[in-house]
C-alpha cells in the first residue's frame, strides 16, 4: 500500500513520500529565497497538503540534512494551533505538511482590515500555539516567529508553522546563526541580545520577543521598521528602540491597552524580564474573552466590506453594534471625549 511506501526507508517512524503520492498537478503557493512552497494533493488521503521544497543548493550546507534529523520531533507536534507536519518527501527535499487555505498572516494584515474581536483572537490562538511549544520538554523553540509562519485555516483560525528549523548549534557561531536568520528578512523579529558580540544560545525569550513584534503588526497592521536598513533596525533595536506605539488607532477599545502592555513587556530589553507564554497565554485569553461578548466594546475601529468576509456571524453582530454606535457617537459635538463611553 501506499502508506507502507510512506514508512518506507523513512527515518525513524516519519512517513516519507514519493513524489508519486500526489495527484500530478502541484500548484505553486509561493516561491521564496530557499525554495518553493506547493499546494498538492495526496492520491490516497484525498487532501490537499502543503509540500514546501528546499532548494538544496541555495540552503546552507546539511541544512535539509537537519530538517531531517529534528523532522521526527517536529512530527510528534500536534496541537490545535499548530500546524501538522505529515512527512518528508526527500525526493523533492521538502517538508509535506497540512495546507492552510488562507495563507500567512502577514498577507492578510496586508489585504484586509480586521476588527478587534478578530484581532485579539489571532493574538490569543498565536500564544496558545507558542505555549505549547514551549510547555514541552524540554522547550521546543521556534525561533522563526514572524507573520509569515503564522498561517490561517478556512474559518481564519491561526495555526504557528516553520518551528523548529532554525537551529541554534555548538560550533556554529553566533555568525552563522545570525546568518541564517537575516537572509530570511526577518531582522525585525531577532531580540537585542542576539546582536552582542557574544551572546548566549537562545532560549524561550526569544520567541517571547518575536511575539512582541507580531503583536505589533496585528495591532496596527503595519511593518515594522518600514523604510529602514538593517544596519540601522540592528543599532536602533540594541539600544533599546521599538516600533512606534503611538499609531496604534485613537479608536481603540480599552483592553487595547493591556495588550500593549504585554506587548512591551514581550518586547523587553532585559530578556530576563519577557513573561513566558505560560503567563501570556492567560491574559490574551481574558482580553479575547472580553471582546468575544457583543457589545462589549466600547470603541470600535470600523471599515469597510473587506471587514466582513473576515468576520464569523457571531463577530458580525459586535460589527453591527459598532456601527449603529459610531452613529450615535458622531452626534455629538466633541466626539472623542466619547469614544470610551458606553453607549
Ligand atoms: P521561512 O522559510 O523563514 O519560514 P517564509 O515563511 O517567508 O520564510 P515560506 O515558509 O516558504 O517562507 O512560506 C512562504 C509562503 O507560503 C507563506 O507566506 C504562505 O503564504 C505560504 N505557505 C507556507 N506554508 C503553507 C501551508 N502549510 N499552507 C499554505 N500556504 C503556505
Ligand atoms: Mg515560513
Amino acid at each position: 500500500s501506499v502508506l507502507m511506501d510512506c514508512l518506507d526507508g523513512s527515518p525513524g517512524q516519519f512517513r516519507n513520500f514519493k513524489k508519486d503520492d500526489f495527484e500530478a498537478e502541484w500548484i505553486k503557493v509561493a516561491e521564496c529565497r530557499f525554495g518553493q512552497v506547493y499546494q498538492v494533493k495526496l492520491k490516497v488521503w484525498r487532501e490537499k497538503c502543503a509540500l514546501k521544497s528546499f532548494n538544496t543548493t541555495l540552503c546552507a550546507k546539511n541544512f535539509y540534512r537537519k530538517v531531517m534529523d529534528e523532522a521526527s520531533d517536529i512530527a510528534k507536534v500536534n496541537f490545535k494551533y499548530i500546524v501538522s507536519v505529515y512527512g518528508l518527501c526527500s525526493e523533492a527535499t521538502g517538508v509535506v505538511m497540512e495546507y492552510m487555505s488562507n495563507g500567512s498572516l502577514n498577507n492578510l494584515l496586508a489585504s484586509h482590515t480586521l476588527m478587534w474581536p478578530k484581532k485579539f483572537q489571532m493574538i490569543h490562538e498565536a500564544s496558545m500555539g507558542m505555549n505549547f511549544l514551549h510547555s514541552m520538554k524540554p522547550p521546543l523553540l521556534h525561533l522563526n516567529l514572524k507573520t509569515s509562519n503564522i498561517l490561517l485555516d478556512d474559518h481564519l483560525h491561526v495555526k504557528i508553522s516553520d518551528f523548529g528549523v532554525i537551529h541554534w548549534e555548538e560550533g556554529m557561531g553566533e555568525n552563522l546563526f545570525m546568518e541564517n536568520l537575516t537572509a530570511r528578512g526577518n531582522t525585525s523579529y531577532i531580540p537585542p541580545e542576539t546582536f552582542t558580540q557574544c551572546p548566549d544560545p537562545p532560549g524561550t525569550p526569544f520567541d517571547v520577543y518575536s511575539f512582541g513584534i507580531v503583536i505589533w503588526e496585528i495591532l496596527t497592521q503595519q511593518k515594522p521598521y518600514a523604510g529602514c536598513s538593517m544596519t540601522t533596525v540592528i543599532l536602533q533595536v540594541s539600544q533599546g528602540k521599538r516600533p512606534c506605539v503611538q499609531i496604534i488607532a485613537d479608536r481603540k477599545p480599552h483592553e487595547c491597552d493591556q495588550m500593549i502592555s504585554i506587548m512591551q513587556q514581550c518586547w523587553d530589553q532585559d530578556h530576563r524580564k519577557r513573561p513566558p507564554f505560560s503567563d501570556t497565554v492567560r491574559k490574551t485569553e481574558a482580553l479575547s474573552e472580553v471582546l468575544k461578548i457583543p457589545g462589549s466594546i466600547k470603541c470600535h475601529q470600523y471599515d469597510n466590506d473587506g471587514v466582513l468576509a473576515l468576520l464569523s456571524k457571531k463577530d458580525f453582530g459586535s460589527f453591527r453594534q459598532s456601527v449603529r454606535r459610531e452613529h450615535i457617537q458622531t452626534q455629538y459635538p466633541d466626539e472623542k471625549s466619547l469614544l470610551h463611553f458606553t453607549v
